[in-house]
């Protein structure tokens, strides 16, 4: 299991209208052979999900499509929102 946070950022949150950027937690494991022999030669894939945000403007949730990169050899077993990302934090 590789977990990694990641930057997710809303270009408009259709609360206040304003981009976001919200911290996401991804947890991927290692794609089996079958699943990875379909054609991953066009470069990273993206995988969408939709999931709730809280908008850090007006402090109401919303639900909004993204997309996390995944790569040929690992697929994405979860996706969690942790919150909004603050510049200092890494
Ligand atoms: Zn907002």
């Amino acid at each position: 299991m590789i977990e990694n946070i990641e930057k997710v950022t809303i270009k408009k949150c259709p609360k206040c209208r304003k981009s976001h950027a919200f911290r996401v937690r991804v947890r991927r494991t290692k794609a089996l052979a079958f699943a990875a022999a379909g054609g991953f030669d066009d470069g990273p894939l993206k995988e969408r999900f939709i999931r709730s945000f809280v908008c850090p403007e007006t402090s109401l949730d919303f639900e909004s499509k993204f997309s996390v990169t995944v790569d040929s050899g690992s697929m994405v077993k979860s996706v969690k929102i942790l919150g909004a990302w603050q510049p200092d934090q890494s």
